[in-house]
């Protein structure tokens, strides 16, 4: 072995979902959008002047898109930092917010890529499993204000001591909801350090923690342009907090690469928020298919949980997760399996067009057949 072996980083990489080169494939296993963004958004690009807009450097700041991103959500351009999509803007915060020799915290099951940016950068974490079969998560596990008076404790009266706390929301990959008021309970038990709520999916979902802003200067909020705004392939994610955690970002982010969003990326940004018609109607579309899609389910004897995303999580009864995810590829239909305790009987089932849907009816019919 040559010794520069033993100075190689070794670090288990997050795994994404596949994509399937083949345009035949039906694709319901990495959460995109059946639909394309608003036209408003390719026009935006093609009047670009592109052969400047490919020699020069893109806008470091991001201007012309915080500045958007301030009108649409009411708030002043401090309190945004954009990134090359939310996993960017997530790994961002992570170095930024969670230097403390306490263990972050999340839960068992979630997105599972905080665990691998926790390695990876060296940070101690304690996964918080989620109670029962409901997988739900509880704000008391995240500790709470001991009415003895002996501060934040978990319910075994000890101290609760979190370095950090990520909170998916809704939760990925299960779809479920958890309330602006139990959120506000984990921000209540963890003054002291950073929250971050990442919303990635919260266009489809009934209330956002946004409004907790103003009283929660700990808490940041992470949001993607790849999920409801329909632009995964530009990559494009942001986070919404205090000036003052906003400004470390920032510090962080231009610590490790100044030109993240490409000058396309930005202008694509800025043209998907002046089209609020188009975007709600898509949701519009994507929320009716999801209802339809529960329904279907359960009549094929799957369990459901309920879903606040553009995703469904189900389990069939009548056979294994692994099988059904096999039949199903074997049909050119892609879905989301995870090979992990607790879930490995479910499917993470991405909400595709009422046809793509139907298609996948058909298969689950044929298999069981
Ligand atoms: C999809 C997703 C992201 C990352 O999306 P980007 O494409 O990097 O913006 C972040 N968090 C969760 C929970 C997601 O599902």
């Amino acid at each position: 072995m040559r010794k520069w072996e033993d100075n190689l980083r070794r670090v288990e990489p997050y795994i994404p979902g596949e994509q399937p080169q083949s345009q035949d494939v039906i694709k319901l296993n990495t959460n995109e959008n059946p639909y394309p963004p608003s036209p408003k958004v390719e026009e935006a690009i093609r009047s670009m002047d592109l052969g400047t807009a490919m020699r020069k450097y893109p806008d470091p700041e991001s201007g012309k898109l915080v500045r958007a991103l301030a009108e649409y959500y009411g708030t002043d351009r401090d309190h945004i930092f954009v990134g090359m999509g939310s996993d960017d803007v997530l790994a961002t915060a992570f170095m930024s917010f969670f230097n403390s020799d306490n263990p972050i915290v999340f839960p068992d099951i979630t997105y599972s890529f905080y665990p691998v940016w926790a390695k990876l950068y060296g940070i101690p974490y304690k996964e918080i499993p989620l109670y029962g079969d409901g997988f739900l998560l509880r704000p008391i596990d995240y500790g709470y204000i001991d009415p003895d008076g002996d501060g934040i404790t978990d319910e075994s009266g000890e101290a609760v001591t979190n370095g950090g706390v990520v909170i998916a929301n809704p939760n990925a990959p299960t779809g479920i909801m958890l309330s602006r008021k139990d959120i506000e309970k984990i921000l209540i038990a963890n003054p002291d350090v950073i929250v971050i709520v990442d919303e990635a999916y919260v266009d489809y979902a009934d209330e956002s923690a946004l409004p907790l802003l103003p009283d929660y200067e700990n808490l940041v909020i992470v949001r993607t342009f790849s999920k409801s705004r329909a632009m995964a392939g530009m990559r494009i994610g942001f986070a919404i907090a205090s000036p003052r955690l906003i400004r470390v970002m920032n510090d962080v982010a231009q610590s490790v690469n100044s030109y993240t969003k490409s000058a396309t990326s930005l202008e694509a940004a800025v043209a998907s928020l002046q089209d609020e018609e188009y975007f709600r109607a898509r949701i519009d579309d994507v929320l009716r298919t999801r209802a339809r899609t529960v329904m279907e389910l359960k009549k094929r004897s799957f369990n459901v949980l309920p879903s606040s995303t553009n995703f469904v999580f189900a389990a069939p009864t009548w056979t294994t997760g692994e099988d059904l995810y096999d039949g199903l590829r074997e049909r050119d239909i892609y879905v989301r399996h995870f090979s992990k305790e607790r879930i490995n009987n479910y499917l993470r089932i991405t909400i595709g067009t009422d046809e793509q849907m139907n298609d996948l009816f058909a298969a689950i019919d044929d298999i069981h057949a």
